[in-house]
């Protein structure tokens, strides 16, 4: 068999399991498995591969049409240009978690450039640095990023999970980020105010967990996704903690789900945020939600 031959076998194999990406997939696993880059595989595609590298590769490729995620294979998610490990202790970083870490450092940088603040009489100026806090960080994508890439912030992060918090704190090292993690339930580890926080809590309502796709349902924490029996608990106490933890001016930033909408504004409003808005995700969907506290 040639290696183009294996590649169209994993191809097969992963679409008989109904794998939507089965081209993505198989070539990703080809060049986890026989560390061959796309220039070598197109350059040795007719050659023959050895017994022992399809054993290797269709190993890999049996534990995908099982439904294991992609990227507990790999063991990696790239988020915002960066790499985070991935293991079943947290959620796998999501695309359009992107859009609330890059809302996020869009307006810590216009904060700390002096463009952000309202003006006028007890206008606080352009900070030295500021105060960001991440909730259910999990693998710590958003608050890692963050830190990385606004460097006049400082970022604490908290999850209930000590599971999650290892991995998170293994990612913060490898990156060179600087994340001050703690332990408990939301607010419960995190005394202080701040002026950004920012989280992608569960969301998913409880009973709608059993009719998503197998590598979500069967892979990913079920406490990191399961919101309740609405899918609101979260945003509900994070709305009525928040202000106690947000400096005058904070802002909160919240993912939601793609029906949540006007429920999560509604919180927000009954807990006196103001300047409301929600930004869509690629599909349309609107994904991000943000109120301040004057
Ligand atoms: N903050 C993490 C992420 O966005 C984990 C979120 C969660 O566990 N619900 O990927």
């Amino acid at each position: 068999m040639t290696l183009h031959e294996l590649l169209q076998e994993g191809i097969r194999i992963l679409d008989a399991s109904g794998i939507e990406e089965s081209q993505a997939d198989a070539w990703f696993l080809m060049e986890d498995s026989l560390q061959l880059t796309r220039t070598q595989y197109l350059l040795r595609k007719e050659e023959t591969a050895d017994r022992a590298m399809q054993e290797r590769y269709l190993k890999q490729i049996a534990v995908r049409a099982r439904r294991v995620p992609l990227q507990h294979i790999l063991g990696v998610q790239p988020f915002m240009g960066y790499s985070f490990l991935v293991t079943e202790d947290v959620l796998i970083p999501r695309p359009e978690t992107e859009i609330l870490a890059e809302e996020a450092i869009r307006w810590l940088n216009r904060i700390l450039s002096g463009n952000g603040a309202a003006g006028g009489n007890g206008d606080p100026g352009s900070p030295e640095r500021i105060r960001v806090l991440d909730l259910c960080t999990g693998s710590g994508c958003i608050g890692i990023s963050i830190a990385l890439q606004v460097r006049r912030s400082d970022v604490t992060a908290s999850d209930l999970s000590e599971a999650a918090l290892k991995v998170a704190r293994k990612n913060a090292a490898a990156l060179g980020a600087c994340v001050e993690f703690r332990q408990g339930d939301l607010f419960e580890p995190v005394p202080e105010r701040f002026r950004l926080i920012v989280s992608n809590p569960p969301y998913i309502p409880g009973a709608q967990i059993g009719l998503l796709a197998p590598e979500v349902r069967d892979h990913d924490p079920r406490c990191a996704l399961d919101g309740g029996s609405d899918g609101l608990a979260f945003y509900r106490r994070i709305a009525a903690e928040a202000p106690s933890h947000l400096e005058n001016g904070g802002r909160l930033l919240l993912e939601i789900g793609y029906d949540q909408e006007q429920a999560v504004t509604r919180l927000l409003a009954e807990n006196g945020f103001e300047e409301i808005y929600t930004i869509k995700d690629l599909a349309g969907y609107p994904r991000i939600i943000s109120g301040i506290l004057t």
